[in-house]
């Protein structure tokens, strides 16, 4: 079924030569890094192309979909061939955005690599790619014939980025659950359970896109943290100084959630334990950033309607509520209390 996800914990090669053999022309794509630790665990696969990307944010853009659909073209690539991801959530968002409008759409499948992409970005059918500094401006919903997703891949992963992707965890974990949220502080990021974390995150991402693909209402839930942390990401990209998307998504959830306070939706001692655990794992971010230019940024937001800032916050631990009107006055004080801490 399309948008069925699979997680394997062994044998991760055989359930994706089974779908390829049904397909005229498959190419794998990958960046330099999955095609150097991560594709080798698929050795044995029936014939297929491999197209290789740089790796990175800086390179999700127009031109590296150029790349691709000019290799897919020189391939002869038609309609019923195959595009399978092989990466993070740089590549499952361009690539799936490439194989969902080359010849009004082929058939694609997603193997998320990181942390980050299996927990989020492999759930929702958003796909897309940054412009201009603005983060996945440019897009679809569409989603893939099944996302494939295999925990053994962040053995390779570098700590900075499985601790990015832990931001999303923390963010599922406040919004959804208060007795994971428990769970996942008694433990280290090193001695997390990330076979149980990862189907968490995917059964509730995916109850929540099954009751609202298209963002109309509930969905929004999941933009917690990232109406300032999107912000952030882009300023900081913009500057050359880029920092991770769980970084800056941390630093969102600690202002959000101290907008939440300020709008009566989180008690002090709320505010205090999610401030006191995702500083734990994130340290305060020090590089200084032009406030009024993200409170700018933050008014490019997707969410927003009527020229008015939207987030969703927090209702206590567990739960959250979307569409609350923020003013530009509140948000300068949520930087205030992240640069006082
Ligand atoms: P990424 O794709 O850039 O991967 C991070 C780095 O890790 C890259 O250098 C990559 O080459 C490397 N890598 C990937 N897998 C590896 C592995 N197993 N071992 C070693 N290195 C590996 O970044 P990401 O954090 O996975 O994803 C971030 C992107 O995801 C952002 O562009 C964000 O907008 C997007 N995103 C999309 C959604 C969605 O719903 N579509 C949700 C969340 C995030």
């Amino acid at each position: 079924m399309k948008g069925e996800v699979l997680i394997i914990k062994e044998g991760l090669r055989d359930p994706l030569a089974a779908i390829l053999q049904s397909y005229s022309k498959v190419a794998i794509l990958t960046d330099e890094n999955t095609h150097r630790l991560c594709y080798p665990l698929l050795s044995g696969l029936p014939a297929h192309h491999v197209i290789e990307v740089p790796a990175g944010e800086e390179h999700k853009h127009l031109q590296t979909c150029q790349v691709i659909w000019q290799r897919l073209t020189d391939l002869n690539f038609d309609r019923h061939s195959l595009l399978v991801m092989l990466g993070g959530g740089v590549l499952g968002d361009m690539g799936g955005f490439c194989a969902a409008t080359f010849k009004r759409g082929i058939d694609f499948i997603l193997m998320p690599t990181t942390l980050l992409s299996q927990v989020d970005a492999s759930v929702g059918g958003k796909l897309g790619i940054d412009f201009n500094n603005f983060k996945n401006h440019i897009g679809v919903f569409c989603e893939p014939q099944v996302t494939i997703i295999y925990t053994p891949f962040f053995k390779t992963l570098p700590v900075r980025e499985l601790r990015s992707g832990f931001a999303e965890v923390i963010k599922h974990c406040l919004i959804s659950d208060r007795k994971m949220w428990d769970v996942i502080r008694q433990k280290s990021l090193e001695e997390q359970d990330w076979d149980t974390l990862v189907k968490h995150s995917v059964d509730f991402k995916k109850s929540v896109t099954t009751a609202d693909p298209t963002e109309k209402g509930l969905r929004k839930i999941l933009n917690f943290g990232h109406t300032m942390g999107h912000a952030l990401e882009s300023y900081f990209l913009s500057r050359g100084n880029r920092i991770f998307h769980g970084e800056a998504i941390a630093m969102g959830m600690i202002m959000e959630s101290f907008v939440a306070r300020e709008e009566g939706l989180m008690t002090n001692g709320e505010l205090t334990e999610v401030k006191n655990y995702v500083l734990s794992i994130f340290p305060k971010e020090k590089s200084p950033y032009d406030e009024g230019e993200v409170i700018q940024l933050m008014l490019q937001d997707k969410k927003n309607k009527g020229g008015e800032i939207l987030m969703a916050l927090p209702e206590g631990i567990g739960k959250a509520k979307w569409d609350v009107k923020v003013g530009g006055a509140l948000i300068k004080k949520a930087f205030q209390y992240y640069n006082d801490l």
